[in-house]
């Protein structure tokens, strides 16, 4: 009998959702509401290639949920055959390193979580509520973005302050992009046929960036940390610095530590810089004309591979190096640069595969010298293919 899974990511203002067949990797459907709360709010869809947009003014989550149901009566889908939903959860604190089926306890663990990723927990949280009242018999799958990094040993998960912020507040480093890290690392087992002693480096650049170094299939480092702010150069987020500029803002410009902090996730990284745009390609396009926008770039590329380089400290071997992500997936330019940067490991590009690595399955370094290659990442798949996973096997 055919079965369906749901996937949802519910953000504070916007959530993704996208419909599967149980046994297929490609959605029946996806789609995307955004601004909620707004008067902008809307909703789009993607189904057998036709793409529609809907406004709906101010709804909220839940309206915005019904609107969507609606649209799957109008387009003959029959929510009857979904049988368990998937949701992206951010935090999983120390709890969780796998996905799990949603009960009452899971519930109260998130919740316990939310004050490390106040961000986004309690909107994964507001919208598991909103599918349990809506379909009330079916099983609810979190799949978390920290679950994989659980493996992390303690040497590469602690930081070297007082002991008991650990203890009495689990400070400690967590890692995010789980979910895509393990799912681009399982591809290129795959494809290159690797053997389960595999050890390798995933770099996934998008608005958000992080990169992790993978052995025997487990996350043995990271860059993100207790929070998404820790680590490369992003979008919007700072990434690593050092933790006395907070005061020494603080007592240059009177800015709260609060307004300190939202500056360093949403005003920083690649836009703060730049002055201009968080958009890698709004950059790369301005950079020949604009210093700043070419300066951005530079400290990107460098400090991502500087944070490479140290990630092999976990590791004794490289088998391959993984671009995934918007920019990581898209930018030819940006691979050539931090590769440039990776000599010493002996990185060597070869601009045709680079520019065109599609046709290379992928590879974008000569032959006979240490691999790179991109693989595109699918995190929806992976938390359908979780979700599939645990219902089908209880
Ligand atoms: P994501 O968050 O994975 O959707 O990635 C968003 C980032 O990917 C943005 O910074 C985009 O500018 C960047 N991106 C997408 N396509 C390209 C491209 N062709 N060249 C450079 N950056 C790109």
């Amino acid at each position: 009998m055919i079965s369906q899974i749901l996937v949802f990511n519910s953000g504070s203002s916007s959530f993704k959702f996208s419909l599967y067949q149980s046994d297929q990797s490609e959605p029946i459907l996806a789609g995307l509401a955004e601004q909620l709360g707004s008067q902008q709010a809307c909703i789009s869809f993607e189904y057998k290639q036709n793409k529609q947009k809907f406004k709906t003014p101010n709804s909220n989550h839940e309206a915005a949920i019904n609107f969507v149901l609606d649209q799957f009566k109008t387009l003959n889908i029959d929510t009857s055959l979904i049988k368990a939903i998937g949701h992206r959860v951010v935090h999983g604190g120390e709890f969780y390193n796998d996905s799990v089926i949603v009960n009452d306890e899971v519930l109260n663990n998130l919740e316990s979580c939310s004050d490390l990723a106040p961000l986004h927990n309690p909107a994964n949280i507001q919208g598991i509520k909103i599918m349990q009242n809506l379909f009330k018999d079916i099983p609810q799958i979190a799949v978390f973005d920290t679950a994989f990094h659980q493996t992390l040993p303690k040497h590469a998960y602690l930081y070297a302050v007082d002991y008991n912020w650990y203890k009495d507040y689990a400070v400690r480093r967590y890692g995010f992009h789980g979910t895509s890290h393990k799912y681009v690392a399982q591809q290129a087992k795959t494809i290159l046929k690797l053997d389960d002693k595999h050890q390798l480096i995933t770099i996934h650049l998008g608005n958000g960036c992080s990169a992790c170094a993978i052995k025997d299939g487990k996350s043995v480092d990271t860059t993100m940390g207790m929070t998404p702010l820790e680590g490369l150069v992003m979008g919007t987020r700072c990434g690593d610095i050092d933790p006395s500029i907070l005061q020494f803002i603080a007592n240059k410009t009177n800015l709260s530590l609060d307004e300190i902090t939202t500056k360093l996730n949403k005003q920083s990284g690649l836009l703060g810089l730049s002055g201009l745009s968080n958009d890698m390609r709004t950059l790369i396009a301005a950079s020949a004309t604009n210093p700043q926008a070419k300066i951005a770039i530079d400290v990107f590329c460098f400090k991502l591979a500087k944070q490479i380089m140290a990630l092999a400290t976990s590791l004794s071997k490289i088998d391959v190096l993984v671009f995934t992500g918007g920019i990581g997936e898209n930018s030819a330019f940006i691979r050539e640069e931090v590769l440039e940067h990776l000599v010493l490991l002996g990185y060597k590009v070869e601009t045709e595969f680079n520019n065109h690595q599609k046709l290379y399955n992928g590879q974008i370094t000569k032959a006979n010298t240490p691999l790179a290659m991109v693989i595109k990442t699918d995190e929806e798949l992976m938390i359908k293919n979780d979700t599939t996973r645990l219902i089908f096997s209880n």
